[in-house]
């Protein structure tokens, strides 16, 4: 079981508090909470993997906090378990409606306390694995367009706050469909992950990210770096791939797998939409294509019209 799982201990009589931490902390990282106010503000701070939550305390009781936690995005996910005095089937039935994965009653036997929590933080750990792989493309292990898309998202908004240059370079693989008719799509795969293993590699900042976009077309989003500089890479990247001799006898851009790229950079405003930048950078990839592949093609700095 992960070491490093935080939970965080609701309960307003300190003996309990002790209780809970000392059958707890040598697997877990513990926060400890009094009242539902402090456990609110922990939860946010903190982001617990789980959270064992006291029914009865003044003030603010247990069902009060966890419809807080369920009514706020950042704490919405987090599994709570009630653990409480009230033991009449009616509480465990509220407080299982209320959102809550599990119900323990007071007194209750440390040794099942300590393997329910294992069997939820299990499920926490599974989900969350599952969340990963959706975000990941099967066949090269490099992010999917559905990542793509938030990480876009993401540094486009930040490029606006810094005030700096967000680069987009989109990929296509040249004449990929007669590849895979001449040479079987088991060939046409191992060419897709080659691909994506050149284009990790051509990539050196912690902040440049690559992803299969679909088929035979990928995205690199490079932060901070001007067309200058990103055009630049996408010319090496292209030579790369080239580089690599991978034999398209029916290509008639080159006897090698060769790819064509279109790029483009903006410093992202208010008033124009992310998609732009991708639309943009496809359009300049289309241009790559008609005029020969094999090569880049980049939009201008200004915002002309492509
Ligand atoms: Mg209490």
């Amino acid at each position: 079981m992960n070491p490093t799982f935080t939970l965080l201990i609701v309960d307003d009589e300190k003996q309990n508090r002790a209780l809970l931490t000392e059958l707890l902390q040598e697997d877990y990282r513990i926060i400890l909470a009094k009242d539902g106010r402090q456990a609110l503000d922990r939860a946010r701070e903190h982001n617990p993997d789980l959270i064992l939550l006291d029914v009865l305390m003044p003030e603010m009781d247990g069902y009060t906090v966890i419809r807080e936690l369920k009514n706020d995005d950042r704490t919405r996910n987090i599994p709570v378990i009630f653990i409480t005095a009230l033991d009449s089937a009616g509480d465990e039935e509220r407080g299982l409606e209320l959102g809550a994965v599990d119900y323990i009653s007071k007194p209750f036997t440390p040794a099942i306390v300590r393997v329910r929590i294992r069997n939820h933080l299990q499920s926490v750990h599974q989900r969350r694995l599952l969340e990963q792989m959706a975000m990941l493309d099967s066949l090269t292990g490099i992010p999917n367009r559905r990542r793509f898309n938030e990480v876009l998202e993401q540094e486009w908004r930040r490029c606006m706050r810094d005030n700096a240059p967000l680069s987009l370079i989109v990929v296509d693989v040249d004449h990929f469909k007669s590849f895979n008719d001449c040479n079987g799509h088991a060939a046409g795969d191992e060419v897709l992950r080659r691909i994506a293993s050149t284009l990790l590699a051509s990539v050196r900042r912690p902040g440049d990210f690559v992803a299969r976009y679909g088929g035979e077309e990928f995205v690199m989003l490079l932060p901070g770096i001007d067309s200058e500089g990103a055009h630049l890479l996408a010319e090496h990247t292209r030579a790369d791939i080239e580089a690599e001799q991978i034999p398209h006898p029916t290509s008639d851009a080159s006897p090698w797998i060769t790819i064509s790229l279109g790029g483009a950079t903006r410093i992202p405003q208010e008033c124009a939409p992310v998609a732009e930048l991708f639309c943009l950078a496809d359009t300049w990839l289309y241009k790559a294509k008609y005029s020969g592949r094999n090569r880049v093609a980049w939009a201008p700095d200004s915002a002309s019209p492509a």
